[in-house]
């Protein structure tokens, strides 16, 4: 969510309803992103294994962590922490689920 619509992000007001406990239809995860606003820069560490710990934070308390991450997976995202998870990290459960294919 943050990376490829990271300049819309800064465009748009943080939603009331993102900060509702809900998990959001699999087509609207991104409005509740609780990345919305946050600097994009975050996500996309220098050195993700060493520096992702801020953004995984973030993700941690986020409720479309499980959409964020199967679109990653799906999306080949090549860069930044989605889903919590690193793109180190995404490669490992890509490779798994090859296997277990
Ligand atoms: S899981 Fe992380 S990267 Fe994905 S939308 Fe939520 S805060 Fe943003």
């Amino acid at each position: 969510m943050h990376e490829a619509s990271s300049k819309a992000v800064n465009r748009v007001q943080p939603s009331p309803l993102s900060i509702l406990p809900t998990v959001p239809s699999t087509d609207g995860w991104r409005a509740h992103a609780r990345c919305r606003g946050l600097d994009p820069a975050i996500f996309h560490p220098v050195n993700e294994d060493d520096a992702a710990d801020e953004a995984k934070a973030v993700c941690d308390l986020c409720p479309v962590r499980e959409p964020c991450l199967e679109y990653a997976i799906t999306a080949r995202e090549k860069d930044g922490v989605w889903g919590g998870l690193t793109t180190r990290e995404r490669r490992r459960i890509i490779r798994r689920r090859r296997r277990s294919a």
